[in-house]
């Protein structure tokens, strides 16, 4: 028998998990064919994610769960269920039931057509602020100008991986994570799947502006060096500009002669020039920092426990 492992990230879950079971168990239930195992991370949760947890798997056995030492963030907590899951595939869901798990049987029958990645494309992107949704749209844009590799707008974590891709998922270890773009890179045979986003339904989303800002960060450094290369640009055009300029003064002295004036277009030089050269720096910096990270070569995330035990 084929085994299907549900992967749900959780941090400060209480109150949706036990809805969410409840949706899970309607689908499993309806798939006898398969083994089912759906593995939890509790991604240090503040409140009492984890006795909900625990309580489920009392009742049944088919839950498993990896808690973490501390909060990781969702990007490592993935990395986490990776490393542990079980299953011939493996489905990644939100646990604020966004991700309507009736859309898993679709993705199970284009598993069966034999595609390793199924991805679930978002119809609309549900109730959502809408500043937070145009610096969505305008990250993926930049993030689609300047890298090679094709990223997905409007397509999220849910999805459905064969042990593959997940295979391949645990070999990137980086530290600083983009998964969205991981998926991407890793290739194989892809299809989506299109659903509709529902609201949260219990609990509130642990993204903040900042936060997200962060991860679009992320998600542009840890993908191109494509910023690198614009800093190089700016470089090379101001030193052609600057170039010109000094021609300019030069000429206008021997002809001239020099009156010494020019205080401002001195200052003003002197400021752009720095600016751009700190800008510049931050981009390298950018980089630096990750390199500085990525060379510690701590583990990605650490575990106090995993009970997946049948
Ligand atoms: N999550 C997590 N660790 C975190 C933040 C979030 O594991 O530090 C989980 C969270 O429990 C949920 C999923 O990631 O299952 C998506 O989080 P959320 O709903 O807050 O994000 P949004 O849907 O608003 O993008
Ligand atoms: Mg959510």
């Amino acid at each position: 028998m084929k085994k299907i492992s549900i992967l749900i990230p959780c941090y400060n879950e209480e109150a949706s998990l036990p809805l969410l079971y409840n949706e899970l168990v309607k689908l499993m239930d309806a798939h006898c064919d398969y083994e089912w195992e759906v593995l939890m991370v509790n991604d240090g949760s503040k409140d009492k994610t984890l006795e909900v947890i625990k309580a489920l798997k009392n009742k049944d056995n088919r839950i498993c769960y990896v808690d973490l030492s501390r909060n990781f963030g969702k990007e490592k907590a993935m990395l986490a269920g990776f490393d542990y899951t079980t299953g011939d595939c493996l489905v990644i869901m939100d646990a604020d039931l966004q991700h309507p798990p009736h859309v898993v049987n679709e993705m199970i029958a284009k598993w069966e057509e034999g595609y390793d990645d199924v991805y679930a494309k978002r119809k609309s992107r549900g109730k959502e602020p809408w500043l937070r949704k145009q610096f969505s749209l305008l990250f993926y844009k930049i993030l689609q100008k300047t890298t090679k590799i094709e990223i997905l707008p409007n397509v999220g974590d849910f999805r459905l991986l064969d042990r593959k891709c997940i295979n391949s998922l645990k070999q990137l270890r980086e530290t600083e994570r983009y998964t969205k773009g991981m998926f991407c890179w890793i290739g194989y045979r892809k299809t989506s799947v299109e659903f509709e986003q529902q609201g949260r339904q219990a609990g509130q989303s642990s993204w903040n502006f900042l936060s997200l800002l962060s991860l679009a960060v992320e998600g542009i450094v840890s993908f191109t060096t494509f910023p690198l290369r614009i800093a190089t640009l700016v470089g090379i055009f101001t030193s052609i500009l600057a170039f010109v300029y000094m021609v300019y003064v030069v000429i206008k002295a021997i002809l001239f002669g020099d009156p010494v004036s020019g205080f401002p277009t001195l200052i003003s030089v002197i400021l752009f020039l720095g600016g751009i050269q700190l800008l510049a720096l931050g981009i390298i910096g950018e980089y630096i920092g990750r390199i500085f990270h990525e060379t510690k070569g701590r583990p990605v995330y650490l575990v106090r426990e995993y009970n997946g035990k049948y």
